[in-house]
């Protein structure tokens, strides 16, 4: 695609970054086919190809209107596009880049300001959400059927994460708001990776991946929650203690397997960023590393839950952003598990980080899609590996909704 960039943005380095994507597109539209947007609202302009086009006339300098901010507010940023795109346009980065420019040009109402506002300030917080979170599970029984229903119950896991006592040890991130809400993610986690001779570190300081903040415009207070995180870890680093740093949750691990890219230009971090970047690892990487071992141990074990038939959702994340596919699958399959079949594995739940607050109409008719897809088979309960997946799953099945690796570790750990 010919593009002639708007002397704002040309000689900056987001310029040339965006140049190059715009670049790479021809415009073909087998990413049409793809884009859960587009399938829902059949709008060009909420296709990947017609954002894009968007995107072109903004940063060639023509005026952004509202219309313009509401294309790409639709947008879930799921990337299916990505996947698609036989050019490799990077989408994500070209709709970050716009989105930014577009906040500063188009004014929202206050009342999108302060929701926004409030999301950032409250999400990233892990003190602030879980007095937010008290109070709600509290009037919950006054409140609405539907505002009820996406208050998440008390949760908490009765296992206790064990001693440091390996040599090899890898780090994991808590983030933001799976210790308050499904606190056992991490635990399972550390309890199978101890059986196989790993202990995990939590480091207290590291919090929030900057996804938040990054994705609602704010990308300078993002990135200040990625240095946070870095400084956190660099220690462990530096000193070479650590093989790996895990994720449990995909939206934070395909952020953080970012900062390098996105600190590029940070003289005092971009190093240090590339560094920590190049050891994070999904959980389900890690496991697949060490599965001659973990198949050693589930050979030990009765397999009591392979009558148990769960359905996995992928996260647009995992799949996608972090270009991972069937390996919780089979490492499922291998504990004894049966997987039912999923139609349009592809397709976002409608979570999409704060999407399903920001955007509940297109968020509810997405979610609604994606469980009749994932019960379409039967299955016993159903499975994924990000949190904001799981909490906007099981906000809309009676089904049981689990982190994967939660499944794996009954199993691993059944009398
Ligand atoms: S983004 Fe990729 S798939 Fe979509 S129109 Fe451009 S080149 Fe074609
Ligand atoms: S990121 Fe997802 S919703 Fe956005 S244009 Fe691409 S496929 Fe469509």
């Amino acid at each position: 695609m010919q593009t002639n960039l708007a002397s704002f943005i040309k000689d900056t380095p987001e310029g040339q970054v965006a140049d190059e994507i715009l670049r790479s597109c021809v415009h073909c539209g087998f990413c049409l086919a793809t884009c859960p947007t587009y399938q829902l609202l059949g709008d060009e302009l909420d296709s990947p190809r017609g954002r894009i086009y968007l995107m072109k006339q903004l940063l060639e300098g023509q005026a952004v209107t509202q219309k313009t901010q509401l294309h790409l507010d639709r947008c879930l940023t799921c990337r299916a596009c990505e996947s698609t795109c036989p050019s490799g346009v990077r989408y994500g980065e070209l709709v970050d880049i716009s989105r930014g420019i577009v906040e500063k040009q188009v004014k929202r109402n206050t009342q999108s300001n302060v929701l926004r506002y409030l999301l950032r300030k409250l999400l990233p917080n892990l003190g602030k959400f879980k007095a937010l979170l008290k109070l709600t599970q509290v009037v919950r029984p006054l409140l609405p059927k539907r505002l009820s229903k996406a208050v998440p119950p008390k949760a908490s896991s009765t296992k206790s994460w064990p001693a440091l006592r390996h040599k090899r040890k890898m780090l994991i991130l808590d983030g933001c708001v799976q210790p308050v809400l499904a606190p056992n993610i991490n635990v399972a986690s550390a309890r199978i990776l101890d059986s196989l001779g790993i202990s995990l570190i939590k480091v207290t300081k590291a919090g929030c991946c900057g996804a938040v903040s990054y994705h609602l415009n704010a990308q300078q207070e993002g990135l200040d929650y990625m240095r946070r995180n870095i400084d956190a870890w660099w220690p462990f680093i530096q000193q070479k203690e650590v093989e790996a740093i895990i994720m449990t949750a995909s939206g934070c691990g395909v952020t953080v397997k970012e900062y390098g890219h996105l600190l590029r230009n940070d003289p005092n971090y971009a190093e240090k960023a590339a560094s920590i970047s190049s050891q994070v690892k999904d959980i389900s990487e890690i496991l697949d590393g060490e599965f001659n071992n973990l198949r050693q141990l589930l050979d030990k074990k009765p397999l009591v839950y392979n009558k148990l038939k769960l359905s996995f959702h992928s996260p647009c994340t995992l799949q996608h952003g972090q270009q991972i596919r069937g390996v919780a699958e089979k490492l499922l399959i291998a504990a004894g598990f049966d997987l039912t079949l999923v139609p349009d594995t592809h397709l976002c739940c409608g979570s999409a980080g704060t999407y399903s607050i920001l955007q509940p109409r297109l968020s509810q008719q997405l979610l609604q899609n994606k469980l009749l897809a994932l019960k379409s088979d039967g299955p016993d309960q159903i499975v994924t590996a990000n949190i904001g997946c799981l909490l906007h799953l099981q906000g809309g099945t009676t089904l049981t909704v689990k982190h994967w690796i939660e499944m794996l570790e009954e199993s691993l750990f059944s009398k």
